[in-house]
């Protein structure tokens, strides 16, 4: 029972609380040391044009392989990184090392990475992305800079003066995750966005819910009027495929195409995806 002993009720909670900081603590410092100690590696997954069916560019996803417990998924400490600050040199090792990663594949193919808010208010984006580029060779309509709508909320006036500067360095831009956060309309009206990738909570029902295909399908009739780009995440089956192709939804990206996978798995991924015919018809 909670008992009030002049610290108030807190001390009911102490030894939960006590546990939960001292896993935060350690995590901590192992996520400032993974940084050094080279644990941190970047995955990629296709991005597909639906009506080809080929590749288009790859998104870079970031592993930790945590020494004792193994590889983490970054949901679990991007936004320990985002609390301490950690966030802003991993992600320059991020954008390094996919830009280096990038421009050893085929010319045509793109890489797209995730910014945080955090990193977006942080320092200037545009003058670290282009030193990316030039120290990598990678050409700038290669590269797509992923944000969420948590980065728009903050102060607009200089989140629009970043994406300006960006768009002036010849990248191209996305908003992730889109209609799961605030999801005002304007920002689509005020943001110079090519790209809108719609969370994969809507995707994930496509064609087993009316609802789901009708807010598709309006998300891809406004990005055409509004010139951009539309791709549907979390893309698991064909039924959904087609229903994207259905509704006009131009790429798409999920595990029915594949896994985010190592870089060096990448050869022989883009090899099935891209050479492989959608179709394939027996001989004799
Ligand atoms: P996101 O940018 O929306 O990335 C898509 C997430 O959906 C990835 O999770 C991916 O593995 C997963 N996914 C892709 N296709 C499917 C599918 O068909 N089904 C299901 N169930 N899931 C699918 P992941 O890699 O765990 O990343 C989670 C989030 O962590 C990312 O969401 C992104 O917001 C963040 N993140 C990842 N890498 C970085 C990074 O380098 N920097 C920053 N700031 N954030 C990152
Ligand atoms: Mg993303
Ligand atoms: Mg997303
Ligand atoms: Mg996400």
């Amino acid at each position: 029972r909670a008992k009030s002993d002049g610290r108030g009720i807190w001390r009911y909670f102490e030894p939960a609380m006590n546990q939960r900081m001292h896993e935060r603590r350690q995590l901590e410092l192992d996520l400032r040391r993974a940084l050094i100690s080279d644990q941190l590696e970047l995955y990629y997954q296709p991005i597909v044009d639906v009506a080809s069916r080929r590749v288009k560019s790859f998104e870079a996803l970031l592993r930790w392989d945590h020494p004792q417990r193994g590889q983490l998924s970054p949901d679990l400490f991007v936004p320990l990184a985002e609390e301490i600050g950690l966030i802003v040199p991993l992600g320059d090792w991020v954008l390094r090392k996919a830009c280096m990663e990038a421009a050893g594949w085929p010319e045509e193919i793109g890489v797209a990475v995730n910014f945080s808010a955090v990193q977006f208010q942080s320092r200037p984006l545009a003058p670290q992305i282009a030193s990316a580029l030039q120290e990598s060779g990678l050409r700038p309509d290669r590269f797509e800079v992923e944000i969420t709508e948590s980065v728009l909320i903050k102060d607009k006036e200089a989140t629009l003066a970043t994406l300006r500067a960006l768009k002036a360095l010849g990248v191209r831009i996305a908003m992730d995750d889109f209609g799961t956060g605030y999801s005002s309309l304007s920002y689509l009206q005020t943001f110079p966005f090519d790209k809108v990738k719609i969370d994969r909570s809507f995707t994930c029902n496509l064609d087993q819910s009316r609802k789901s295909n009708a807010i598709v399908k309006a998300v891809v009739s406004l990005c055409d009027g509004l010139d951009m780009a539309v791709l549907a995440e979390g893309v698991e089956t064909e039924a959904q495929l087609e229903a994207l192709r259905r509704e006009g939804c131009s790429q798409a990206q999920g595990f029915l195409f594949s896994r985010p996978v190592a870089a060096q798995e990448l050869p022989e991924l883009l090899q099935r995806l891209n050479q492989t015919p959608a179709i394939t018809i027996a001989a004799e």
